[in-house]
């Protein structure tokens, strides 16, 4: 057989390459910052046209480059970074594998000008896919511009398959985000198709993370710093009462490079262990300096993975720094804990008369909660009935024994009553019998299992609802309607909500601003990190609206679509996701009732908005089978 092993052409081999380096406009965005970075440069502009896939171009003030390195810095390998393997392993620059302009330069048109301090004149090259296509004498400022262009453009695959510009976007503020805060002492300056999206003067690690992440972080910031021999820590944590559902603000950086560490994010996370709720994650911004020699960053092409000598020593004294500070800055004792989410029914069930109450046993008591409001107060009888649903069943059918509940629950009740102290709980309004609300319309019985479940005596057998995704689907078809019809009512709230958030947020609120009207907000203002609302859909509640609006910026980010369609069935997907009832809510039977009745008058009762089942059946005949 003749030979048919052949070397690959260098731009072909360069675009094959250019895949581990370039995945999106984003990755351009990280190169070029870090090599205005290891230029020494003070001051850094970014300008960002389309999302990057139309420009990305990074302008410093650093060392430039000679005319011969303008052309070197293209090839494949070609660094001023390093020289020999040793060098690796006492890396103080952030590139160092000398391939990320020739990957860019493959898949890109790029333009690059650059002079030295001491050089008159500096150059001016472009070069297409791989290929110089003109060099020339320029004038120019000390410093380097590179311009990468129509990023992909001869791999369309590639540039198909990039995600809508909010998505792109979004990945190069991030970008942008962890090289401004690793650098707090350089100036940086952020445009989006000609307009200002940030401007960082230089300043000092604290004020750099306010004037990214908006001028309300500052209060919620505790400060953490810890030296030893091995380590020297610094940064802050997220006091505990901020932290949010969403996974937000959570930045490691070691030796000014910006890391992810599952491991690290443990340590912090027990650290706050007690602190919080179990739902929330710790927000924190921590800079780690270690001996470049201890550790390996070479593990992961694009080097947010890196591994330490002496994992173990870091761990312990990272949870070691972070639980001090926060005792040291007596966090602990002043956490305000969030009410039971139980008692905040959602929904127009908020304003029913209280029923009869159910006998689940409280999941989401709080000790901590209980001693600080009520002192010694003896619990209601509400955790001391019998467990759960079973008895509940029993009851069913055994009207001596429901009298007694009954009976044992009003002593109860006013025995904790008679104690002076009002009780938070709904168990105190008793009315009437406990089962007498149990019978609906049609005479059947409902019931509410492991308050997730809600259970119904269908014709031949039973039928088992999941609560919170036949909730969603509720609210989804509802909301999907207003958004596209316009027909939403709101409720004027008496004192606007002012609500804080950065200003590429309220950029992102903005955007769907008239969508969300639909629903019912009403937004009496909306600029920079400042958003004022003076009425909300009459399908939530008030204490919902910045979990609500969190949660949207948050899936919105991550998947905008671009058509409007779509935009408005993922809002409508986030939103009732947000305010479904949750699992653990107890209800009462008229609420099941409402809930199953809503439910079955939807088009689609049968998949939650995300396509999960919603409820299930069994029929006689499969329990008959049980009993064979
Ligand atoms: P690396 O950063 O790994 O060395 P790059 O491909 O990113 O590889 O850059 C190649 C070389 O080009 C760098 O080592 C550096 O000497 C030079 N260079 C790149 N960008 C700049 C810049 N903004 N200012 C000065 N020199 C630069
Ligand atoms: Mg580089």
């Amino acid at each position: 057989m003749a030979d048919i092993i052949q070397l690959l052409p260098d731009h072909v081999a360069n675009q094959i390459a250019a895949g581990e380096v370039v995945q999106r406009p984003a990755s351009v965005v990280k190169e070029l910052l870090e090599n205005a970075i290891d230029a020494k440069a003070t001051n850094i502009t970014l300008v960002v046209k389309d999302a990057g896939k139309t420009l990305v171009q990074v302008t410093d003030d650093g060392v430039g480059m000679s005319v011969t390195d303008a052309r070197l810095s293209f090839e494949r390998h070609a660094t001023s970074k390093i020289k020999t393997a040793e060098d690796l392993f006492d890396l103080h620059t952030k590139g160092f594998r000398g391939e990320a302009l020739a990957s860019i330069a493959a898949i890109a048109h790029v333009e690059l000008k650059t002079k030295t301090e001491n050089s008159e004149i500096g150059t001016h090259l472009t070069i297409e896919g791989s290929k110089v296509t003109s060099q020339e004498p320029a004038v120019v400022p000390k410093g380097t511009t590179i311009s990468v262009k129509n990023l992909f453009y001869n791999i369309p695959a590639r540039r198909n398959f990039l995600k809508s510009n909010t998505v792109e976007m979004r990945h190069i503020i991030d970008e942008f985000h962890r090289v401004a805060m690793a650098h707090p002492s350089v100036s940086f300056q952020m445009l989006h198709n000609g307009s200002d999206v940030f401007n960082l003067p230089a300043t000092n690690s604290r004020q750099r993370i306010v004037n990214i992440f908006g001028s309300k972080t500052n209060e919620k910031l505790v400060p953490v710093g810890e030296e030893t021999e091995i380590l020297k820590i610094n940064g802050f944590v997220i006091k505990p009462e901020y932290s949010k559902k969403s996974r937000g603000e959570q930045f490691f950086f070691v030796n000014d490079r910006f890391i992810k560490s599952p491991y690290l994010h443990h340590a912090v996370s027990s650290a706050f262990e007690g602190l919080m709720k179990n739902d929330v994650h710790p927000g924190y911004f921590l800079f780690l300096e270690v001996d470049p020699h201890s550790i390996d960053i070479n593990i992961h092409p694009t080097k947010t993975e890196i591994k330490f000598d002496d994992e173990h020593a870091i761990y312990a004294m990272l949870r070691a720094t972070v639980k001090h500070s926060l005792g040291q800055f007596n966090i602990a004792p002043v956490l305000d804990f969030e009410r039971d989410k139980g008692f905040d029914t959602p929904y127009e069930y908020s304003k029913k008369t209280p029923t009869a109450p159910s006998i689940d046993v409280d999941k989401d008591f709080n000790p901590f909660k209980e001693k600080a409001k009520q002192g010694n107060i003896k619990f209601p009888f509400k955790r001391e009935q019998p467990n759960s649903w079973e008895s509940l069943y029993v009851g069913l059918n055994d009207d001596t024994r429901q009298a007694n509940f009954d009976a044992a629950q009003q002593v109860d009740n006013h025995t904790a009553k008679g104690d002076g102290v009002e009780m938070q709980f709904e168990s105190e309004e008793v009315t009437g019998s406990l089962f007498s609300t149990e019978e609906t319309d049609t005479g059947q019985v409902t019931f509410q299992l492991q308050n997730k479940y809600i259970v119904s005596p269908i014709k031949n057998g039973m039928m088992v609802i999941h609560q919170n995704l036949a909730h969603q689907r509720v609210l989804y078809e509802e909301l999907l309607k207003n958004i596209t019809i316009k027909e939403a009512i709101s409720q004027q709230l008496l004192f606007p909500l002012q609500l804080h958030f950065t200003k590429p947020d309220v950029e992102i609120i903005k955007k769907v601003r008239e969508q969300l009207e639909h629903t019912g907000f009403i937004f009496s203002e909306l600029k920079d990190e400042t958003i004022e609302i003076s009425g909300i859909p009459v399908l939530i509640l008030e204490s919902h609206v910045v979990n609500l609006l969190n949660q949207l910026v948050h899936d919105i980010k991550e998947e905008m679509p671009d058509t409007g369609f779509s935009q408005n069935d993922m809002l409508a997907k986030s939103m009732a996701a947000s305010m479904a009832i949750k699992t653990g809510v107890s209800l009462s039977s008229e609420e099941r009732e409402h809930l199953i009745n809503q439910l079955f008058a939807c088009k689609e009762p049968t998949v939650s908005p995300t396509n999960k089942p919603v409820f299930t059946t069994l029929d006689v005949g499969d329990l008959d089978k049980k009993f064979v």
